[in-house]
């Protein structure tokens, strides 16, 4: 793929999925509405909001390999490999009994299994309080305790943990004596809340309502790897709804059931996805749980779902001395909302997106293809045009067809190379469709649409072609 073409390709995977959320998330609730929050904020926002106290991780370093790690991270991977040596066992008795087999039962009865978990129990047991109390000494005593070494010394030579603020600061203003410290916001979130009175009486909101956002979110990460997964400068997608005090479960249950919906809808497998309930709470938060997907590297949270009851609004409230409150006129009280958040990467989802589709197939006749299966509605080009032949009358009909269709979806038209090399070519793109003109166009004005996925082949009329492949993407 020629690199300019790459970077388009990129850049448009990117803004599918945005898109696709704004529209799901503003379009589709009549009740929710998107705003766009400055990047930096005064700098009072984030003392307000514990960022500038709070917003930290412990770190630690490996004396020998001179690595840093997060030392939270570390104890967590722990606890992963713990759990997943159970998983193994399960799995193993659930072929071994077959139809028999007993899965709550083995669990309490199954002397290492049982001794997995209590060994899961017990360095949670010590490690959130420890957390909780900032004893970073029992954290360090307890990487030791539980043998974890660094994945590249392979040595337990580790320094003392320390706590890492994530937030970037730079200077405002031009002398030196008046310049203020402030922040690169480490979160959507707060310009959502700072602006919650704006937005609710100049939209006329009625509660419960939400505000969407999606922007770039700046955290100086201790450890930054794992490609796209964790980076310092990336983006967000935040939606936080605001509800009545009291009613903020119900709300929680139900976004994290609509969040969960909306991955499914991307067309990857329900079997890549999977909750995790928070064992630890933030300090502002009354229930929270991460949707994870299965990276290639295990796993991992792609979005986060928070019970963030009134703190926010409360705090912003007391530190800038002006009241933030709804007035419900049904009940004809003032009160501070509660709020149900969720919030979800964007980069993450692109690089779930990106690492699920790539596959090479066989097929039948011997030959190999490369397919980015990317769902339809995300795909950076839905449609190729293809002449069969670079003659006869050809080129001028399919750039017709393009000239029209190229308003209604992203197209590519191309009439270098054998027919069947373009197909793979947009196969490896990831193009869900390709219309290929051919003599019979010229006679009775049919086209035919290729299908990435099945490589099947039919023949529509040309001017159906538009409709048919808006049917095809909304599925
Ligand atoms: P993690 O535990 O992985 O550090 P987090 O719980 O701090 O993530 P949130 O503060 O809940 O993350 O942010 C919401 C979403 O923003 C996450 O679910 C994730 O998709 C994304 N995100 C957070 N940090 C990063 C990062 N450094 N790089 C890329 N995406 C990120």
């Amino acid at each position: 793929m020629p690199r300019s073409t790459a970077l388009y390709f990129l850049q448009a995977l990117k803004n599918n999925i945005r898109e696709y959320w704004w529209k799901s998330m503003v379009q589709y609730h009549e009740n929710i509405v998107g705003l766009d929050a400055a990047i930096f904020m005064h700098p009072t926002v984030w003392k307000a909001s514990g960022h500038v106290d709070a917003f930290s991780d412990p770190m630690i370093d490996n004396k020998d390999s001179k690595k840093r790690y997060r030392a939270d991270v570390l104890i967590e991977e722990y606890i992963q490999k713990t759990e997943d040596k159970i998983s193994k066992e399960v799995e193993k008795a659930r072929v071994r009994f077959g139809e028999t087999f007993d899965e709550t039962m083995y669990r309490e009865t199954n002397p290492r299994v049982k001794e997995y978990l209590e060994k899961i129990t017990a360095v949670k047991h010590r490690f959130y309080p420890a957390l909780d109390r900032n004893d970073l000494a029992d954290v360090k005593l307890l990487i030791e305790e539980l043998g974890i070494v660094c994945p590249v010394s392979g040595t337990k030579n580790w320094t003392e943990v320390r706590q890492f603020n994530l937030m970037f600061s730079t200077q405002m203003g031009s002398v030196n004596e008046d310049a203020s410290e402030i922040y690169l916001r480490p979160e959507t979130a707060q310009g959502i809340f700072v602006n919650f009175l704006n937005v609710q009486k100049t939209a006329r909101m009625k509660i419960p309502f939400g505000i969407a956002q999606t922007g770039k979110a700046f955290r100086n990460e201790i450890v930054a790897r794992q490609f796209l997964f964790r980076m310092r400068e990336f983006e967000q997608m935040e939606m936080q709804f605001f509800v009545k005090p009291g009613e903020e479960m119900k709300w929680y249950e139900y976004w994290k059931e609509e969040r969960m919906k909306w991955h499914l809808s991307l067309g990857m497998p329900a079997n890549k996805y999977r909750f995790h309930d928070h064992d630890k709470l933030a300090h502002y938060a009354n229930a929270a749980a991460d949707i994870e997907f299965e990276f290639p590297i295990g796993f991992k949270e792609i979005e986060g779902i928070h019970s963030r009851t009134d703190f926010d609004l409360s705090a912003h409230q007391k530190f800038s001395g002006k009241k933030i409150q709804y007035f419900d006129t049904e009940q004809n009280e003032s009160y501070v909302p509660y709020v149900v958040e969720t919030s979800i990467g964007l980069d993450r989802t692109f690089l779930a997106v990106l690492s699920h589709a790539y596959r090479e197939e066989k097929l039948e006749d011997g030959s190999d293809r490369v397919v980015l299966g990317i769902p339809a509605r995300l795909a950076p080009i839905k449609v190729a045009v293809l002449p069969l032949v670079k003659k006869d009358g050809l080129p001028e009909k399919a750039r017709e067809i393009m000239d029209k269709l190229m308003y209604d979806h992203r197209c590519f038209y191309e009439e270098k190379d054998t027919i069947g090399r373009r197909y793979r070519r947009m196969d490896a793109l990831g193009t869900p469709y390709c219309i290929t003109i051919d003599h019979q166009t010229l006679q009775d004005n049919t086209v035919t649409i290729r299908d990435r996925d099945t490589m099947l082949q039919e023949r529509i009329g040309m001017e159906q072609v538009s409709s048919v492949v808006s049917g095809r993407i909304a599925g």
